[in-house]
């Protein structure tokens, strides 16, 4: 991006790409942010759902603003709403979605842009009200609470438009909004409720399913028009959030209402939900998209699910990869975690994908998790050699572990930046024997260590995010800025827990 970008210049360009855009007068107008670039902003379900419940409510406008693409760039110039080219700061109410951890630093660059200030303790009546929601709260929303007034646990797709109704009639003052708001579920008031969050909502059924509002090429998931299929999961894996004692289970929203939703221009859908291919009627549901010529995504595709009329009729709607999760990188580590897929159907995924004459089988891996070792790593080089047989193009996207919040390993320490690169290049070298056949797409060790810190810390792991993003943003700013703030759980190099530990944990886990 050019130095002589310009704020004007660049919402004016976003708008023209775009269909659906709701452009309405109101009384009452609030700014949606986003904290991560445009790209990835309308590419979220969530976000494009919420845009479109609140600019439903009457005398209501929600006006969409996201982090620039180039911080640098921006600095200096107003961050403007979308819609109405607006100043964000001069907005009555701020309400961010956040997905993870990390983008906790986008939200304090946002809010330096908007020159309002990061801290809630720093800010006054002359300010705008901060609120957030998304899918981090479904984990540990704690370290935001230093930097908003309300925090909307879980699903938010009533308490979102609640939110801003109650917010509006308290005059937009903060005290009378949080005396307002004690007590409701679903509130996380952290002047209230100190480090310790409220149960996360859910949403009635009969607001399901989220859908797009606005469909432009500029997107992660260019000019798709994105439909839940279903909500939550029900299995059991024990380190994630979407999990079925976590988020109460899978939601299935009826096949004619999936259908029916999708607009008659829309010439891509995606599915979307953490278990769509466990949807009873996935198989109608798709044919009925790519019947009418439409290419198709779908969000999570499930190994043990996958059959020769699904592969088939995600090929004719434009599939080029098939994509999969395995996480556990052996058979004994998807069995620790609970994870149901196993070798038998990851062979038969990379047939499937060979018989429909798809380019690539991606499969998604962690290393570092508990009781793992080296022979695990082995047993996955070993493995894909079957693989090559049957697909010539495997490529692993290989997360570190990260423990999560209200899973039952929430608590089990990080493996350690140097054990997560050392089992990293074990793989890739072991893989090296099926010369480009098999490759390793890794996301970074470092990374993932920050994520673990906020994944598990609580307020003063929010703090260091400040700490961090004052001090450059390098690793090293980031190591001490924990370690300044007194946030560390386990430390970059904690020990490996042992089976017993773990079943501890487990046990202290709600029941699935
Ligand atoms: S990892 Fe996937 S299959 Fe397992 S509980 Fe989570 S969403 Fe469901």
């Amino acid at each position: 991006m050019s130095k002589r970008w310009d704020a004007q210049r660049d919402v004016a360009a976003r708008l023209a790409s775009e269909r659906g855009t709701i452009f309405r007068e109101a009384e009452t107008r609030i700014a949606l942010c986003y904290p991560s670039p445009y790209r990835a902003a309308m590419s979220s379900l969530g976000y494009q759902h919420i845009y479109r419940r609140l600019n439903a409510i009457p005398d209501v406008a929600a006006d969409r603003a996201v982090r620039p693409d180039d911080l640098e760039a921006a600095a200096g110039q107003p961050w403007l709403t979308l819609e109405r080219s607006q100043p964000v700061a001069s907005y009555p109410l701020l309400a961010f979605s956040v997905a993870y951890e990390l983008e906790l630093l986008g939200l304090i660059e946002c809010l330096g842009l908007a020159s309002i200030p990061a801290l809630a303790a720093d800010r006054d009546d002359r300010h705008p009200l901060i609120v957030a929601g998304g899918p981090l709260t479904f984990s540990n929303p704690v370290p935001l609470a230093p930097y908003v007034d309300v925090i909307v646990m879980g699903e938010g797709d009533a308490l979102a438009g609640e939110l801003v109704l109650t917010a509006r009639d308290c005059g937009w003052n903060r005290d009378r909004l949080l005396a307002a708001l004690a007590g409701r579920p679903g509130y996380y008031l952290p002047s209230v409720h100190g480090d310790t969050p409220p149960p996360i909502a859910a949403a009635d059924d009969e607001l399901l399913p989220a859908r797009s509002q606005i469909l432009t090429p500029d997107a992660e998931l260019a000019d798709m028009f994105m439909t839940e299929a279903a909500r939550g999961c029900s299995r059991g894996c024990t380190y994630c959030v979407m999990r079925r004692s976590t988020n109460g289970g899978m939601r299935v929203v009826p096949t004619a209402d999936v259908l029916a939703g999708i607009p008659a221009e829309a010439r891509r859908v995606g599915l979307v939900g953490a278990a769509v291919t466990d949807h009873p009627d996935i198989r109608a549901i798709v044919r009925g998209v790519v019947d009418g010529g439409r290419q198709v995504g779908i969000s999570s595709l499930r190994a043990d699910k996958l059959d020769d009329e699904l592969v088939g009729l995600l090929a004719r709607g434009g599939y080029r990869t098939l994509t999969v999760a395995a996480d556990g990188v052996s058979e004994r580590m998807r069995r620790v975690v609970e994870r149901s897929t196993q070798e038998k159907h990851l062979v038969a995924t990379a047939a499937l994908a060979a018989r429909h004459q798809l380019t690539t089988v991606k499969i998604y891996m962690m290393v570092g998790v508990p009781t793992e070792t080296d022979a695990d790593v082995d047993e996955l080089v070993r493995f894909s050699g079957e693989l090559t047989k049957l697909h010539p193009k495997i490529a692993y996207g290989v997360a570190p572990f990260v423990a999560k919040r209200h899973t039952p390993l929430d608590g089990s320490p990080f493996a350690g930046i140097d054990v997560v690169e050392d089992r990293l290049e074990r793989l890739r070298r072991g893989l090296g024997v099926y010369k480009g056949k098999a490759i390793v797409r890794p996301t970074s060790a470092r990374w993932a260590w920050v994520e673990y810190m906020l994944a598990q810390g609580d307020q003063r792991a929010g703090l260091a995010v400040l700490d961090a993003h004052a001090a450059g943003g390098s690793f090293a700013a980031w190591k001490k800025a924990f370690l300044a703030r007194g946030a560390t759980p386990t430390g970059p190099r904690a020990r490996v827990p042992s089976t017993a530990e773990i079943i501890a944990l487990r046990r202290r886990a709600p029941a699935a």
